[in-house]
């Protein structure tokens, strides 16, 4: 019988649409089943499984799943027995302590013997005893932004990306406590037949990261004008250079990082190039 792997995945919420995006983009599609608990991948060895985020971790520890994709936050917050195989680099946001606005933040001491709310409670009871403060710590499972408001806490220990859910409850965040992005997990005991799918499954996503950072450039230049755009282009080879139809001129072709990409524009312009076109890299293999 042929192995498969089970990849476990948010069912609904801010990581299912990115998770299942990074699936199709490394190849993968997902038979479509409303609702289904467990739907297998079509051309792949592999099926997946919805289910809420704070539940993949134990599911991957117990080997019900063998991969998951999920914030570091609940991994940290779980401390199940997984391996951290790929930060993905997407749903970026932190941790943090928020107290009211009209609070005069004094540091960290603000919250000795305070009683805070949060739905992570293990990482910031670690972080909390890390700078030797004592509080008395809620553990509320949604909604936590709302908890000094209704009296139940003098501040909150929530994820925050723009910060925009804490001000419209009147709530600043004075301190951050950990930063987070999704990650792919790994159950730590995987037979080596799974191992092997679930490290062609890495390298497509290292393929597919790889290539976001990147851009493909064409641009047209006089031939006397081509030594010189080469030594601007930062290309990872010497970029390839065609002849155009009208005499004289060349098209040139090679691959830029995106980063560098505004920083060399204007030397590339004043060198001569002309008709230039960036292009996403769709998969790129190093
Ligand atoms: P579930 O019903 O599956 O338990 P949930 O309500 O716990 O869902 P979501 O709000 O969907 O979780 O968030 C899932 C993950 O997305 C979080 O654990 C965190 O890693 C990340 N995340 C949460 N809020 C944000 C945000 N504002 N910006 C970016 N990423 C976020
Ligand atoms: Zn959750």
């Amino acid at each position: 019988m042929q192995t498969t792997i089970k990849i476990a995945i948010q069912k609904s919420g801010r990581l299912s649409d990115v998770s299942k995006s990074l699936l199709k983009e490394c190849g993968i599609k997902i038979k479509n089943g409303k609702n289904q608990l467990i739907a297998p991948a079509v051309n792949y060895p592999a099926n997946i499984l919805y289910l809420r985020d704070d539940d993949i971790p134990q599911y991957v520890a117990d080997g019900v799943a063998d991969v998951g994709i999920l914030g570091q936050n609940v991994v940290d917050e779980t401390q199940a027995k997984i391996l951290v195989a790929k930060k993905l680099g997407f749903s970026r946001c932190r941790l943090s302590l928020a107290i009211p606005k009209s609070e005069n933040y004094t540091g960290l001491s603000f919250f000795q013997n305070k009683r805070i709310a949060t739905s992570y409670p293990k990482i910031l009871e670690k972080y909390l005893q890390k700078n030797g403060i004592q509080a008395e710590l809620h553990k509320i499972s949604g909604s936590v932004e709302i908890a000094p408001n209704i009296g139940l806490a003098d501040g909150v220990c929530d994820i925050v990306s723009s910060g925009s859910t804490l001000f419209s409850n009147g709530l600043k965040e004075v301190e951050k406590v950990m930063d987070s992005e999704a990650v792919l997990v790994t159950n730590p005991n995987l037979n080596p037949k799974k191992q092997t799918i679930v490290d062609q499954l890495l390298f497509r996503i290292e393929s597919v990261q790889t290539a976001q950072e990147f851009r493909y450039i064409l641009l047209n230049a006089p031939n006397d004008k081509v030594q010189k755009i080469t030594s601007i282009l930062p290309g990872m080879k010497s970029p390839t250079i065609v002849p155009l139809v009208e005499e004289g001129w060349s098209s040139l072709h090679s691959v830029i990082r995106e980063t560098d990409f505004w920083e060399i524009i204007d030397q590339l312009k004043t060198a001569g190039a002309e008709g230039i076109l960036v292009m996403p890299v769709e998969k790129m293999i190093l």
